[in-house]
């Protein structure tokens, strides 16, 4: 068949949303409008534990996390967070903190007022605010703490803690439809329902909209799918998107990058958290470099330079190109925190380590630096391609350590000239 039209390259679809501020001193992130999909992280510490969770928040941050929840879970906790907030600041590190409440964040929120002060976000959780009249009145004490405060607030659904007399009033009005929704699509509402009426509630009290957040976490793939595309039709309210409970390891990775691909590339999601369970000894920043990774697939975000790799075939016996790859990707990694600021545009550099002729060539002239490293049989030369033109063969037992020396070179030369031109 003849093509009557050309290929659209497939890009995500934007969503047009408000936009939230959450700020510490001169730093400011904003959440949804024309601000780029946020990650943030939630530390596994004990709040109570100052220094150690002051610590956390600054590997998640170093890591990439923009935003970093803290558990808010008693007095004592919410009279360590000035402490956390004082020890960052000494550390350099100013991510704006989120204080996650529950039960008892409408008390917290009034008796400890320096805990409120240097949070820089409250998420609020309607399924865990109280019970008949006291829902609305301590809901509605957390919104005039985050009114006096000035701060944004995630009105954050999920459906382990969902609101039980809103899902059974659904149920009910449910079991008086003609043709009665089945539970799952009832539970889907109530979700909903909770959030978006929660966020009226907090408007009508005197909120301002665009300091509004919403999610509806639940732990399936095709239920957060379809969570959220309603949640998207009915509102315009920023959205915070995450599988809750996603799992460990490379379930937990898998889940998490499906379910918030398919809705980040429909422009769904204006803020992301990968809630990873930790693999015994992992570091906690995994989901941080987990949530940035999804959105430089999808070509939404550049955090690190991208290493193209190839699986390796039968083509090839040696393991070379497999440990080159990985020390090329651990040493950009390594660098990102001083190249960040010394050569601007970086992060969007396309290093490319390739296993043998079939695809080496090719591959590493898209890439701006490339290695097609030699395959079983084939010569013992190594070509590297710089933007597109074969530059130098490499021979010998130094390759690995002769390739990162010629990326390094590349940086300086590409970059650090952008670095040297924006500064005169
Ligand atoms: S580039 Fe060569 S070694 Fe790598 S997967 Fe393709 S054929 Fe196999």
């Amino acid at each position: 068949m003849e093509p009557c039209l050309p290929i659209e390259p497939a890009a995500p679809r934007p969503r047009r949303s408000r936009q939230a501020r959450a700020s510490w001193g001169s730093r400011v992130v904003t959440i949804g409008g024309d601000a780029p999909v946020r990650v943030q992280s939630m530390t596994n510490t004990d709040t109570q534990d100052a220094i150690a969770t002051a610590i956390q928040v600054k590997e998640l941050a170093v890591a990439g996390s923009e935003l970093v929840r803290i558990t808010v879970n008693t007095p004592e906790a919410a009279a360590q967070v000035p402490h956390i907030r004082e020890q960052l600041d000494r550390m350099g590190i100013d991510v704006p903190l989120i204080g996650d409440f529950h039960y008892n964040g409408h008390r917290l929120l009034t008796d400890y007022p320096d805990c409120a002060q240097a949070l820089s976000k409250y998420r609020i959780n309607p399924g865990n605010v109280g019970k008949g009249d006291k829902h609305d009145r301590q809901f509605g004490q957390m919104i005039e703490a985050a009114m006096r405060w000035g701060k944004p607030v995630r009105i954050g659904v999920n459906w382990g803690s969902l609101d039980q007399e809103l899902l059974a009033q659904l149920m009910d009005e449910n079991s008086r439809r003609d043709e009665p929704w089945d539970a799952r699509s009832v539970m889907y509402e109530a979700l909903v329902t909770s959030a978006i009426d929660s966020a009226r509630r907090a408007e009508e009290m005197g909120m301002d909209g665009n300091q509004v957040i919403l999610s509806c976490k639940v732990s399936g793939v095709q239920d957060l799918i379809s969570v959220y595309r309603e949640l998207a039709r009915r509102c315009d309210y920023a959205l915070h998107l995450g599988l809750t409970e996603a799992g460990m390891g490379t379930k937990g990775t898998v889940a998490s990058s499906v379910a918030l691909g398919i809705l980040l590339q429909e422009g769904i999601g204006d803020t992301i958290r990968v809630s990873l369970t930790p693999q015994p000894g992992e570091s906690r920043t995994q989901e941080v470099v987990i949530a940035s990774e999804i959105l430089q697939a999808l070509g939404l975000r550049s955090f690190v330079p991208s290493v193209t790799a190839c699986p390796g075939c039968g083509r090839t016996t040696s393991t070379t190109f497999q440990e080159l790859a990985k020390q090329i990707d651990d040493y950009l990694r390594a660098q990102m925190p001083a190249w960040r600021e010394k050569y601007p545009g970086v992060e969007k550099m396309r290093v490319a380590v390739m296993g043998c002729i079939v695809n080496g060539p090719g591959e590493s002239k898209h890439a701006d630096i490339g290695i097609s490293l030699p395959g079983t049989g084939e010569a013992p030369a190594a070509p590297v391609f710089i933007d597109g033109q074969k530059a130098l063969t490499l021979r010998g037992d130094n390759i690995v350590n002769e390739f990162q020396q010629l990326v390094e070179n590349y940086v300086e030369q590409r970059f650090g000239q952008t670095h040297a031109a924006a500064a005169a």
